[in-house]
């Protein structure tokens, strides 16, 4: 046996007892292995996006040795160590839910992670009627509010290839999680960011829960450049640990700027005399719509914790 602890490289899937490897040198081809029995033991279990060490057997299949310490670790979709959240919508069709968006975000400050904003079928902001309104609408609105934020937005068009060369850029070299809602496009842009990938495409069979996304495994698709894309069937929502009420504020980013500001200490922004993030709302420095999201999720979390 050559045990060779030197060999290092990352988890690219996990399926039916198999971790797949991908060498750190990116022109080896994957080696399925077993993981040890002493993982079992301490309870934890490899993850796609793991950088480990592993060794080869006779039969050239390899052992999952070593895991090296995690940077992250994101419970739905199960991957370690992602570093870019790409939030995906499109400007329309589905229409851009801004809750959503907000949602997102709240997470990923909560994580710590980095995150890009993407624009999908921008070509429908050139579209006739309410269509291409509702997509203009769409876009002006994140420029407006989300750029100045100071979170980055890319605009691309599948159906055009259009914008993905910007993209590929920022996605070289980081392993990213790809989320946003069935339908906005996801699928159609990892096929025209990968050459030779042929994901199905079609959010009708996704709705009925058919079709595509039945299959359950998490895989990191390879986009080159060292970069790798985590696709995750059906997953349109990000689920990290449990986010308190007291971490809400803190998660907009606005908010986080603005409390040191406000007369209090720990203020919630709802109605506090001399609150800072209140005196943006009322002289429109503030969103109104972030505001108002942020009122809804902390409605949402006390009314869980009422439940529970
Ligand atoms: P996913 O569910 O997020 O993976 O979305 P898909 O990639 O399956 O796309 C959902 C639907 O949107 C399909 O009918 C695509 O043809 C359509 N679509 C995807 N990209 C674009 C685009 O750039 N422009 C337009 N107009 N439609 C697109
Ligand atoms: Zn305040």
């Amino acid at each position: 046996m050559t045990n060779n602890k030197e060999l290092q490289g990352t988890i690219v899937k996990a399926l039916a007892g198999y971790y797949y490897v991908q060498p750190a040198d990116v022109q080896a081809e994957r080696v399925q292995c077993r993981a040890r029995g002493v993982f079992k033991k301490r309870g934890v279990s490899p993850l796609v996006g793991d950088r480990v060490h592993y060794s080869m057997t006779d039969n050239g299949e390899g052992t999952v040795e070593e895991i090296l310490p995690r940077e992250s670790e994101l419970i739905r979709p199960p991957v370690a160590n992602i570093e870019l959240a790409v939030l995906v919508f499109s400007v329309t069709e589905p229409e851009l839910s801004f809750q959503l968006l907000d949602k997102f975000l709240v997470h990923i400050e909560h994580a710590g992670l980095d995150t890009v904003i993407c624009l999908s079928k921008s070509d429908l902001t050139e579209a006739e009627g309410k269509l291409g309104e509702s997509a203009r609408e769409a876009l002006q609105r994140v420029k407006n509010v989300y750029e100045p934020l100071g979170y980055e937005v890319f605009l691309t068009s599948a159906s055009r290839s259009e914008g993905f060369d910007q993209l590929r850029d920022k996605l070289n070299g980081s392993l990213s999680v790809f989320a946003g809602q069935s339908g906005v496009g996801k699928s159609s842009m990892l096929n025209a960011l990968v050459p030779g990938l042929s994901l199905e495409t079609n959010a009708i069979s996704d709705r009925l829960g058919r079709g595509k996304h039945t299959t359950r495994h998490v895989e990191l698709i390879d986009i080159g450049h060292n970069g790798f894309v985590a696709d995750t069937p059906g997953f349109s929502q990000l689920d990290f640990q449990e986010l308190g009420i007291e971490d809400l504020g803190y998660c907009f980013r606005e908010m986080r700027e603005l409390s040191p500001s406000c007369k209090f200490r720990g203020c919630t922004h709802v109605h506090e005399p001399g609150c800072a993030v209140l005196e943006g709302l009322a002289e429109g420095t503030v969103d109104a719509g972030r505001h108002a999201h942020y009122i809804t999720f902390m409605e949402e979390m006390k009314e869980k914790k009422r439940r529970y």
